[in-house]
């Protein structure tokens, strides 16, 4: 055991996103005293939007951060503790956990909510920072219906930008998916699909392409984009390349909104050597199914909601319900723990008596 132990809680739960106030909130009000590590985004993915429309209860929908302002008061208002920092790792070889963070603090649980949510990818390029949120999204189902009538360009060539480019054609002028190879990584059925939405004309597809720059402002949103094309694929590696780089096109084109469909990375880094197990992407594996304990990893008192677990729904009201999942399902572990605790120092009576 380190010794430089701070606190000893019963749950610590990793993440301030949606799933981990939801968890918050219900683990507080079962007493048992959840502390809540903000991690390097407090509030999670939700503070990158400024509208959310299709969280429940909110007719007149509510901003990201509003919401996310509104759960913690609740969670705080039950109990709740939150932390800023960043967990470093767990330690889940004997109990109680050690969790550490990254400025070296070391806190013990009896058990672990992983919340951490995975990190939509970026590409980097100027204009990004400066209008993500305002023109610029990493998710089309919450943000494509904010662009009625725009034409709207998805960034991406597997099943997700195939997903996102149809769903978005409900509400552009014209979805034009910018990949940067001729052949998609997509499955078949998603190829199919698009190319139906080809001939119809509400898709259209810039292969060979990428993006290298977005233009606009949060005022006005994005206007148009930088787009560079090679006949042979990747024209960015070839415009950095100076025997190839006059073969590149490139060319200023308009859209009123950009998606990026370029995949997620779940946030697990610190629950490596726990002995959790991860699909092949990196999202942490729970039980799933029916009933209860869905949220269990294979570690005992470990648990997993949200989106670092859901590779698929990704949407604050899912992650929202599988926090309180794990905050059952840690409750049901923690009551057993006490159960057996006072069991043992309960002395047995012995013969004589
Ligand atoms: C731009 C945008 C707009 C969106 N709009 C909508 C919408 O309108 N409606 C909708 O339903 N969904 C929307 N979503 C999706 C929704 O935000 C996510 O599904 C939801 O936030 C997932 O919640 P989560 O709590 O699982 O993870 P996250 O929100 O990703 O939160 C993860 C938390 O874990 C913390 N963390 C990470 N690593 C560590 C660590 N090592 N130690 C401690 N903490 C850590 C982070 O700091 C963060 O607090 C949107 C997403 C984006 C990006």
């Amino acid at each position: 055991m380190s010794e430089d132990v701070v606190e000893h809680r019963k749950l610590i739960i990793a993440g301030t996103g949606i799933a981990g106030l939801s968890a918050g909130i219900y683990a507080a009000r079962a007493n048992n005293e959840p502390l809540l590590i903000e991690g390097d985004e407090p509030g999670g993915q939700l503070t990158l939007t400024t509208d959310v429309e299709n969280y429940p209860g909110f007719p007149d929908g509510i901003s990201g951060p509003d919401l996310i302002n509104r759960m913690k008061q609740q969670a705080r208002k039950f109990g709740a503790d939150v932390k800023n920092g960043i967990i470093e790792s767990v330690d889940a070889d004997d109990r109680p956990f050690e969790v550490e963070l990254t400025n070296g603090d070391v806190y013990t649980a009896d058990a672990v909510i992983a919340a951490s949510g995975a990190s939509a990818r970026t590409l980097g390029i100027p204009g990004e920072d400066e209008l993500m949120g305002y023109g610029l999204s990493t998710c089309a189902t919450c943000d494509g219906a904010f662009f009625r009538d725009e034409d709207m360009l998805v960034i991406g060539g597997g099943d997700a930008a195939m997903e996102e480019a149809n769903f978005l054609t409900k509400f552009a002028d014209t979805v034009y998916v910018a990949h940067r190879r001729e052949e998609f990584r997509a499955e078949d059925i998603w190829v199919d699909r698009t190319m139906e939405k080809v001939d119809e004309g509400e898709i259209e597809l810039l292969l060979n392409t990428e993006v290298t720059e977005l233009h606009g402002s949060p005022e006005e949103g994005i206007t148009s984009v930088t787009l560079v094309q090679h006949p042979d694929g990747h024209p960015t590696e070839k415009l950095d390349d100076p025997t190839t780089a006059d073969e590149v096109d490139e060319f200023e084109f308009e859209v009123g909104a950009v998606f990026y469909a370029i995949g997620h990375t779940p946030n697990t880094g610190y629950l490596e050597g726990t002995g959790a197990e991860f699909d092949d992407e990196g999202y942490l594996l729970t039980e799933g199914g029916r009933g209860g304990g869905q949220t269990k990893t294979g570690v005992p008192g470990l648990f997993g909601a949200g989106d670092v677990v859901d590779f698929h729904y990704q949407q604050a009201v899912t992650a929202a319900g599988m926090g309180v999942e794990a905050a059952l399902d840690a409750d049901e572990y923690l009551t057993e723990l006490e159960r057996v605790r006072k069991a043992d120092a309960t002395p047995t009576a012995s013969s004589d008596d």
